[in-house]
């Protein structure tokens, strides 16, 4: 991206050459392989002396163009995409760590980032621990001399919690642990990780990336030398984004920062609403003065995106009143799309957890996760409304 471009500008500008047919948008370039020229120059493809096309699962002018455009974005110097976020998250740790080897992660992690870290890696002898969002000085005497990687998420899916990626930064230096950042909730235009010390950012493009409940697509982006141990397991290994998805994504990258914007405003004003409402019992978002890394979010977030939770009294005897009462607001189990969706995740997204687990990461059982849209404020308030309303009516008696 050129050096002088604000953020949107390359959002929307930053492209691969264009063909000779001088088509405006990203064309699509649907196709498995690639042809050569000569023996030559197939012999000079493979043997990595001449840059170019090989073949789909290694690269293709729609990712390529993704990733130049999200590494420009985050900071990065190069990544590879993948066709989910997992795929992102699975490739990342499986690159990067061997046998005996110890992650140290934040508590609130994605639910399949938990089965990755709990039931699939051991398979391999790597180990876990985790340690606590709200008091990362303890984390200090959980590294041990086999701690390889730092793996974070901030916020946090679904508890909204935040780590402060300044001290996260200096935290793995000091340990000599390469920092990993899931960076899905804020996306690279409310928070940049690698400028705070982060050496690989990974997405779930899937989420406010697309925006539009469209496709599946994930990211790796960062440091040259991680990257390319990275690419050269993913090469081998197949989690390749499809060109379709990627040419969806490039164009869905060119509208982020006032689809971000609108998000993080709308979950703002209805954060504020739901905080006043009575029989709310607490609501968690970034951007509110109550939320306990208020600080923290104001000094590494542009805005506090589109996700807030909250809990009812009553829990989730009252939650599920209110989930079933919504008229428009969609029950999902996606997030970041541009319609509003609310999901309860401590019996969907995060079920396989035991319930010590669920609370160890902050998923209490009223817990409800709000996706807010890109619909008017007002409608998707006063559907809240009229449900949490609904929740508080009485059972009518039966004689
Ligand atoms: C959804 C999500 C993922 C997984 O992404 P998929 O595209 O669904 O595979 C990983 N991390 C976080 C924080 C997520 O919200």
């Amino acid at each position: 991206m050129s050096e002088n471009w604000q953020f949107e500008t390359g959002a929307v500008r930053h492209q691969r050459e264009r063909s000779s047919e001088g088509e405006h948008s990203v064309p699509l370039y649907l196709t498995s392989s690639f042809v050569f020229e000569d023996a030559e120059q197939m012999r000079a493809r493979f043997a990595d002396e001449e840059p170019g096309n090989i073949y789909s699962r290694y690269s293709n002018p729609n990712t390529s163009e993704l990733i130049e455009k999200v590494c420009a974005m985050e900071g990065a110097e190069d990544g590879f995409a993948t066709a989910t976020g997992m795929a992102a998250v699975f490739t990342t740790l499986a690159a990067l760590l061997k046998a005996g080897d110890h992650v140290l992660a934040c508590r609130s992690v994605f639910g399949s980032t938990h089965q990755l870290l709990t039931n699939i890696l051991p398979k391999w002898n790597i180990h876990h621990s985790y340690g606590p969002i709200e008091a990362p000085e303890s984390w200090h005497d959980l590294v041990q001399n086999n701690t390889r990687m730092l793996l974070v998420e901030t916020p946090s899916n679904p508890g909204v919690e935040l780590l402060d990626m300044e001290w996260l930064g200096a935290f793995a230096r000091q340990h000599g642990l390469i920092l990993v950042v899931d960076n899905c909730f804020a996306t690279p235009y409310l928070q940049q990780p690698i400028r705070f010390g982060a050496d690989l950012v990974v997405h779930s493009a899937t989420k406010f990336m697309d925006g539009q409940g469209r496709v599946l697509g994930g990211l790796i982006v960062g440091r040259q030398d991680l990257m390319e141990q990275v690419q050269g397991f993913a090469r081998h290994s197949g989690p390749a984004l499809s060109p379709f998805n990627a040419w969806v994504l490039s164009k869905s990258l060119e509208t982020l920062a006032v689809r971000m914007d609108r998000h993080s405003a709308n979950a703002l004003a209805v954060a504020s609403r739901l905080e006043q409402t009575p029989g709310v019992d607490w609501v968690r978002y970034p951007f509110l003065p109550s939320h306990p890394q208020y600080a923290i979010a104001k000094r590494q977030m542009i805005a506090g995106g589109g996700v807030l939770s909250f809990s009812l009294e009553g829990g989730i005897v009252q939650g599920r009143k209110f989930l079933d009462a919504l008229r428009f607001c969609s029950l999902s189990a996606n997030l970041g799309d541009s319609r509003t969706i609310v999901t309860h995740p401590a019996s969907t997204t995060h079920s396989k957890l035991t319930e010590a687990e669920r609370l160890a990461a902050g998923i209490l059982p009223g817990l409800i996760r709000v996706s807010v849209g890109l619909e008017h404020v007002d409608d998707i308030w006063a559907d809240l409304q009229q449900a949490l309303l609904a929740t508080q009516k009485p059972e009518p008696v039966t004689l």
